[in-house]
């Protein structure tokens, strides 16, 4: 197939300095917990996404030097000549398909706490660090001295990067994450000497630093300046006002402007929050005031809304983060005129969680993410069956439409057997709760590729006994049957059934889900499970006229959110539609009309008025035709079967994107021999221990003290 010609535009070359992008599709720089921790496993993603198709895949932030440092977080780091082979490994990576490496260069300044080195952080005046952490950590105000040693550092990294092989580096002043936008802020910079006070004594460090590192790379690498176009905070802060004015003076400065909103969990919004494309208003206009190429992200899924901010003249290159996560060839797909192939990001934000928790990046989407090179796995490819082993997957939720998805591309005949009229599972559910309608992204991309695969049969409307299994002579069965929420309010803080007066209703998330409402006008939700779903029936509940309490043993309404850069928004949602957000409490019985609640710390107990209880604490495997199953065993080789699997919300009740994944490992590994446990079943890389002390010249690495 074809493109169609009225994407072409996304497929013109755009130079940006001394280097020429292929296309426009640019994948702006994203962090993904892996980082210097993970250096083979972050090359090959790296390397994926440019045999997908992207013109410019570029890092995470990079530390530049070890007085700045933002631990327990991992980044990559280039403090001194020894991080250069690990970057190395990237940029070859990404040479290999054709594309240009980028580099974002970052000075944390008095976003790192230095937890690791312990060297006091610096920047533009003596305050708390600005970590979400609260770390008891102060930066100090930086003398003209620490502003000397800051552009050394700078250009030092700079020609680091040049000498790993980048082609376009970075100088990072947005997010409010780096030392250069602390300058460039009223909200952090109150100095009085000629890099505080007016726009162009605070652009001064901007200007020194892409300056130097002009002169330091430019003859080979692009230089690109990521700025935050407006803060969000009004004259407290950056506005676009002010950035506009600041473009007169330093526009012309880089080769490539990268434009982003306010902090990092302003940018990347979760789509319960924020469209495609939201941050257009802020961007516009940029492009006006430099003659030098612009890119700007939206968590863009619809080649139409790239093309058209390319031809308004807003854009010049898409960037994207998660739209290359869920999908990293996105672009290769719009090349070859398969758009309807593109796997869209559901703006749900797990991939953020894995940086947030510090563990390799995963996404709900794509479940090869973060497993390129530790398991093997490849976005659109897998291998050919090695048997003609045939397989009935049972449910089709996430996790039954990826294994039988990808059982299809591995070229397996397989049955697909849903019991309701439609496939999805929880999936169809819950996106039609408030806010989550584009998580139906994960039924609508793996439904349409199963439609297409001549080798899987589904089923609908046929909910299968064990009888049933037993007499198709499959000989391989994933029961994805998926999971049902508790009503007995067992979870975290009761982990046996709280005692619930039968007089009092109870209405379970899936009873809500499909349909049922409260009687009574007072409704108490107890969030026990900490995500996102007791909030989203909150929203619910309140469009059907109730009055909610959210009752939460945590200091914060959907307290997991953090890791998915949502809490606050959520809160401010709950709050602003009425609901009481009671924290600090938890369940302690549930009586006929009223619900007994405790004080976490003093244990105080109150009663409150409640005309409907609702439960949001755990789910339980539905998991009866896989015990069934197994408790006739004996009856297998009869009837052809090899082995039964449960798999997803069945096995153990989880997140989507663990649903997604279980469906592919389950294709990935089902005709293998099942493993044991006993040896770790995926590649890891494990530091190699130092050898040479290169302060004492020891060669173990240890100094011993002797004494004396
Ligand atoms: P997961 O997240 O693990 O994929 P879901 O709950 O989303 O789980 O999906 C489970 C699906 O399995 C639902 O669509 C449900 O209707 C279906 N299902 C459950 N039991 C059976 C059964 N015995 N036969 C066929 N389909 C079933
Ligand atoms: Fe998009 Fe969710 Fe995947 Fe992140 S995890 S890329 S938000 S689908």
């Amino acid at each position: 197939m074809t493109r169609d010609p009225r994407f072409d535009i996304l497929f013109e070359p755009v130079r940006i300095g001394p280097v020429v992008a292929r296309n426009r599709f640019y994948q702006v720089p994203h962090c993904n917990g892996m980082g210097y921790r993970d250096p083979t496993a972050l090359a090959a993603m790296r390397g994926i996404k440019a045999e997908g198709g992207w013109a410019v895949v570029c890092t995470e932030q990079v530390e530049i030097h070890h007085t700045s440092e933002i631990t327990p977080f991992i980044e990559l780091r280039l403090w001194d000549d020894r991080d250069i082979p690990a970057l190395v490994r990237m940029s070859d990576a990404v040479h290999e398909h054709g594309a240009l490496a980028g580099i974002e260069l970052c000075y944390n300044g008095m976003n790192g706490s230095n937890l690791y080195t312990r060297e006091v952080p610096m920047g533009p005046a003596h305050l708390p660090v600005a970590t979400f952490t609260y770390d008891p950590v102060q930066a100090r105000a930086m003398s003209k001295r620490d502003i000397q040693s800051l552009r050394r550092w700078h250009r030092a990294a700079a020609v680091r990067a040049k000498r790993a092989g980048f082609d376009i580096v970075y100088v990072y002043a947005g997010h409010a994450l780096g030392g250069l936008h602390h300058f460039l802020s009223r909200r952090y910079n109150d100095r009085t000497d000629e890099y505080g006070g007016s726009l162009e004594n605070r652009v001064r460090l901007l200007r020194e630093v892409i300056e130097d590192t002009r002169e330091a790379v430019g003859d080979r690498s692009a230089v690109a300046v990521r700025v935050t176009v407006d803060e969000l905070l009004g004259d407290d802060g950056l506005s676009k006002a002010e950035m506009e004015d600041a473009f007169g003076l330093i526009g012309e400065l880089p080769d490539l402007w990268d434009l982003v909103l306010g902090s990092w969990e302003d940018d990347s919004r979760t789509s319960r929050f924020a469209d495609e494309a939201f941050q257009e208003p802020f961007v516009t206009g940029f492009k006006r005031l430099t003659t030098k190429p612009v890119v700007g992200v939206g968590r863009f899924t619809s080649p139409d809304t790239m093309v058209r901010q390319v031809k308004a003249g807003i854009l010049d290159l898409i960037g994207c983060a998660r739209p290359s996560i869920a999908d990293p060839f996105l672009p290769k797909k719009v090349e070859e005129g398969r758009v309807e192939d593109i796997r869209e990001c559901i703006g749900c934000n797990i991939c953020v969680s894995g940086d947030f928790t510090m563990s390799p990046i995963r996404c709900t989407q794509n479940p090869s993410m973060g497993e390129e090179w530790r398991r093997g796995w490849h976005p659109e490819r897998i291998r050919r069956k090695t048997s003609e082993a045939n397989v009935l997957v049972v449910g089709g939720g996430p996790a039954g439409l990826e294994a039988a998805m990808m059982l299809g591309r591995r070229g397996c005949e397989v049955a697909l057997a849903e019991g309701g009229e439609s496939l999805g599972g929880r999936v169809l559910r819950e996106a039609r709760l408030p806010g989550l309608a584009a998580w139906g992204r994960v039924h609508d991309y793996r439904a349409y590729q199963i439609a297409r695969m001549p080798t899987v049969q589904t089923y609908l409307a046929s909910r299968l006994e064990a009888d049933d299994v037993l007499a198709f002579g499959f000989s391989h069965v994933a029961i994805a049957t998926g999971s049902t929420w508790r009503r007995d309010a067992v979870g975290r803080l009761h982990t046996k059934p709280v005692a619930i007066d039968p007089a009092m209703p109870v209405l379970t998330p899936d009873d809500l889900m499909s349909g049922l409402r409260p009687a009574g006008r007072d409704v108490v939700v107890f969030d026990d499970d900490h995500y996102y779903m007791a909030s989203v029936l909150a929203e619910l509940l309140v469009a059907a006229g109730c009055r909610v309490r959210l009752l939460t043993m945590a200091s914060r309404a959907a307290e997991w959110t953090y890791h998915t850069m949502e809490q606050h928004r959520i809160q401010t949602r709950l709050l602003e539609l009425g609901v009481v957000v009671d924290t600090n409490r938890g369940l302690r019985s549930v009586g006929a009309g009223e619900i007994e609640v405790f004080c976490k710390f003093t244990g105080k107990t109150d009663r409150v008025a409640c005309d409907t209880f609702v439960p949001v604490t755990a789910r339980l495997p539905d998991d009866s035709l896989y015990a069934a199953l197994q408790a006739r065993q004996g009856e297998w080789q009869a009837a052809g079967i090899a082995r039964v699997d449960a798999i997803g919300d069945a096995w153990a009740p989880g997140t989507i994107a663990a649903a997604v994944y279980a469906g592919r490992r389950y294709a990935e590994e089902f005709d293998l021999p099942e493993h044991d446990g006993d040896t770790v079943p995926f590649r890891r890389e494990i530091t190699e221990l130092s050898t040479a002390d290169p302060q004492s010249g020891s060669r173990s690495g240890i100094t011993r003290v002797e004494a004396s």
